[in-house]
């Protein structure tokens, strides 16, 4: 790994999976050697962009997809194009969209630091429903009769984060939106796996929707994937491609981008810079077809027994480990450690040390406020987890003394 000593960067073990900020999941060798012969051929992107778009919409079932700047910048792009449709001068005026209906509607509970890409086209968020759960003030969700009480002629849309346990449900708001004539866009950017999702929530009726490229699907981790109605993936690709040509010799392929609704030759978007490469385009692709056909499978097992090993080195340790396997088979098993009553407070002190020390190791800290670490196998191999494992019970006897 000296690509990165040489810059005095030290590499990690990575126990936390497919993160952003630890460098995002592993490339497989397929997608890897596909990156790289793209990058010694030449095509125009638009055309690469519309030989993508009919692999994700095979892929996802729907009508046209685009490849995009990770699902954050895919919701951008999805936003600019409910917002704009091949209206050029709105294009051109984003995220200024003053004289135009730009609201969108969210649930106030399904808000996150990641809808800041929908806000950047300078559309306004308007939320709807309550926390009260979390509140600890009530028993009830967001309902879909708030979604709808909140349409005014300045909704644009409506924003949905899906999870399993959405609510209220994407198809009860998909209806009641699509009664209001309008387009509903759902961010299920790590909602992979299950691979059904690749289709299934689209097949809901959702008119755009976002995955991430470099979770599960294991491409660039700077890649994602918009798909839905083809008119608006033609508006996010005309906002997002380099439109520096002449509209006498611009010839964009028509299942991608009509040109026949344009009156003139529109130029760079807001998403000109969120732009992708060829390489990244052809490495997504390559990505997709691998996960689309459980190409990971084989993997999967490794990583239970990586896991394996890591709670066996833990079996005398003052911890109680759970190794979690999901019953579907196509998630990843986790495991999770729970230190006891005694050492429980000084989680994030030893989230620290682990941190701290050499090699550091960043184990999962979403609950560590509990006493509880996660470890996610996606990113580690053999020696890895034995390394882990061992660094694990130093910290836990250095804690107790
Ligand atoms: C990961 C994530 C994103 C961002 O995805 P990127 O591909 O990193 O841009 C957006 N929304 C949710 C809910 C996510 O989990």
């Amino acid at each position: 790994m000296n690509i990165y000593r040489d810059l005095d960067v030290d590499p990690i073990i990575n126990a936390c999976g497919a993160v952003t900020r630890l460098g995002g999941a592993p490339m497989p060798g397929t997608v890897l050697d596909a990156f790289c012969e793209a990058a010694h051929g030449w095509v125009p992107l638009d055309q690469l962009q519309a030989a993508a778009s009919r692999k994700i919409a095979a892929a996802t079932g729907t009508e046209a997809g685009l490849v995009t700047s990770g699902s954050a910048g895919a919701s951008t792009l999805g936003t600019a194009a409910i917002l704009a449709g091949h209206d050029l001068g709105r294009m051109e005026r984003l995220p200024q969209c003053a004289g135009f209906p730009h609201e969108i509607i969210i649930a106030r509970e399904q808000r996150s630091g990641y809808d800041h890409a929908i806000r950047a086209t300078g559309a306004k968020l308007v939320e709807v429903g309550f926390n009260e759960i979390v509140s600890n003030a009530g028993a009830r969700r967001t309902e879909t009769w708030e979604y709808e009480a909140a349409v005014t002629g300045e909704t644009a849309g409506i924003a949905y984060v899906y999870s399993e346990t959405s609510q209220p449900s994407l198809e009860s708001v998909i209806a009641m939106a699509h009664r209001r004539k309008l387009p509903v866009l759902v961010d299920a950017a790590g909602e992979l796996p299950p691979k059904k999702n690749l289709a299934a929530i689209a097949g809901l009726g959702a008119d755009l929707v976002t995955f991430s490229g470099g979770k599960a699907i294991r491409g660039p981790q700077s890649t994602g994937i918009l798909c839905g109605r083809r008119e608006l993936i033609s508006s996010a690709a005309l906002q997002m491609l380099d439109m520096d040509d002449h509209f006498e010799l611009w010839d964009p392929p028509p299942d991608l981008i009509d040109r026949s609704q344009l009156v003139g030759h529109p130029r760079h978007g807001i998403g000109r810079s969120l732009k992708v490469s060829k390489e990244e385009i052809i490495a997504l692709l390559t990505a997709l077809a691998k996960f689309s056909s459980d190409g990971y499978a084989e993997e999967r097992e490794q990583a239970y027994s990586m896991l394996q090993t890591i709670q066996n080195i833990l079996s005398e340790a003052p911890v109680e480990c759970r190794l979690i396997d999901f019953p579907d088979q196509e998630r990843w098993p986790l495991l999770e450690v729970t230190l006891s009553p005694a050492l429980a407070p000084h989680a994030l002190d030893m989230c620290r040390s682990l941190r701290d020390g050499k090699p550091p190791i960043y184990v999962d800290h979403t609950r560590v406020q509990e006493g509880i670490m996660g470890i996610n196998p996606l990113c580690l191999d053999a020696t890895q987890a034995e390394t882990l494992g061992s660094r694990f019970l130093e910290e836990l006897h250095t804690l107790k003394s």
